[in-house]
């Protein structure tokens, strides 16, 4: 099957041309001038449009297991809304749990998603067990794909890893290649503002933002930036959402440091405003670090174009509002932690571009290019160029759309950008090429979706 995408504008991370982009098969045959004459199957139409490579999305959590409850989209629903929004590729974690090892994690996470995602998948391991069979298995992830690891400085009693337990998996990672990734926020800390809260009676949602102040974000990333500089481990700050720790981040790559960080756009475009919506609304919006006041969103636009913040990915973990988020009613800290989010990542960040806050391709660099050379998967993915996947999106700046529960495909029951205006819309997505998405109509497929064994990081000193 060939299929010719004509008329488009492509966009890199470099910038933009016009140009006709060949598929044959799986893969991109060609770029080449407007208007040379292909023999293809298909031709899509791209005139006005932009024609992008698929997002990536290095930070998703389908299915996880969470206080009791799981997030609620499966591999196959959180994938396929992902394709409806643009994502093509999504990187989930992996989860140990205390006392298993770190391969039948893996294993177990594969039986999840292998055969049920629309989409190609990566997997990260989330250690929260560290010990000397773990420390060992961590290179058997890496030869088997997956050589990022996620350490916990916050929930106590749950994920949380000690300094010494954090030092000893950062000379691991060291020594093998691998890349730690950190949630960074001092939960010992947070606990006890947390119990004091409940103990004056303090229990709404908004509570959740007000007992994890950023000041402890800032300090979490400090101290896990000096852990890595005393290991020579690289270090990815996960969902990074406070200008305290964007500062600690500029100040440690200014040095040379092999540290990285992300953000997600429910940091950009979401507050503790949201949060203190009454009548239990503002569960919708609690997950951790959690959402800011708005003086933070301009610090991490910032961050973004400075590149100290490098990928935006979405921290998807949806939680329904009845039955999951209700758990927690009377009791801020039994709600399930996470906002939906995948589907929208491609919209929201063009918002930025709409708004003059980043460029078309800064867009596409944050979105997808970086990505893929942060979690070793570049050039397969991340570009539209000769040989690479044809992960494609043709996407209409000019279309407009309202974000609704309505509308979206995740498997959750509210929206946490309801009712907000969009300009541009996903019009078609390959998937290898597969044509996934067109016309307002899915045609996708559990089990298109394949296991990305990723490479090395491409981004270290
Ligand atoms: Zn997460």
């Amino acid at each position: 099957m060939r299929i010719l995408i004509t008329g488009g504008t492509v966009l890199s991370s470099t910038g933009a041309v016009q140009a006709d982009v060949l598929v044959d098969g799986e893969t991109i045959a060609a770029l080449s001038a407007p208007g040379i004459s292909w023999d293809a199957d298909k031709v899509i139409d791209a005139t006005g449009k932009y024609v992008l490579p698929g997002g990536i999305d290095a930070h998703t959590h389908m299915e996880m297991p969470f206080g009791g409850t799981h997030s609620n989209d499966t591999f196959e629903t959180g994938t396929t809304a992902a394709a409806w929004g643009g994502t093509t590729t999504i990187i989930d974690f992996a989860v140990q749990a205390k006392g298993t090892t770190l391969q039948s994690t893996l294993d177990k996470w594969h039986s999840k998603a292998d055969g049920n995602c629309a989409i190609d998948y990566g997997f990260h391991m989330i250690v929260s067990d560290v010990n000397e069979t773990s420390l060992k298995e961590m290179q058997t992830c890496v030869d088997q794909g997956v050589n990022s690891f996620k350490m916990f400085m916050a929930y106590p009693g749950v994920f949380y890893a000690t300094d010494g337990e954090i030092l000893r998996a950062m000379q691991k990672a060291a020594d093998i290649g691998g890349l730690i990734m950190m949630h960074a926020e001092n939960g010992i800390a947070i606990d006890e503002l947390v119990a004091q809260a409940l103990q004056e009676g303090r229990t709404d949602p908004v509570q959740h933002g007000l007992t994890r102040p950023s000041a402890l974000e800032g300090e979490a990333t400090s101290r896990a930036i000096t852990l890595a500089k005393v290991t020579g481990s690289p270090l990815y700050i996960v969902h990074l959402s406070a200008a305290e720790a964007l500062n600690a981040v500029a100040a440690a790559r200014n040095t040379g440091q092999n540290v990285f960080a992300e953000t997600c756009p429910q940091y950009l475009y979401l507050s503790i405003e949201d949060l203190a919506k009454p009548d239990f609304e503002g569960s919708k919006y609690v997950a951790s670090p959690p959402l800011r006041p708005k003086e933070h969103q301009a610090s991490l636009w910032n961050g973004l174009r400075t590149n100290d913040l490098s990928v935006v990915s979405t921290d998807h973990c949806p939680f329904c509002f009845n039955e999951q988020k209700e758990l927690g009613r009377g009791d801020f800290s039994k709600i399930p932690n996470g906002i939906p989010g995948v589907e929208h990542r491609m919209d929201l960040l063009h918002q930025g571009v709409v708004a003059g806050e980043i460029s078309l391709a800064r867009w596409v660099e944050i979105t997808s290019t970086t990505p893929a050379r942060m979690f070793g998967l570049y050039p397969r993915k991340g570009t539209i160029s000769p040989g690479s996947d044809a992960d494609i999106v043709v996407y209409d700046p000019q279309a407009t759309q309202t974000l609704s529960v309505e509308t979206h495909h995740m498997n959750v029951d509210y929206s946490a950008y309801e009712g907000m205006q969009i300009t541009g819309k996903v019009d078609t997505v390959l998937s290898r090429g597969r044509v996934v998405v067109e016309g307002n109509a899915f045609h996708g497929s559990a089990g298109h979706g394949q296991f990305l064994s990723r490479e090395l990081c491409q981004y270290l000193n």
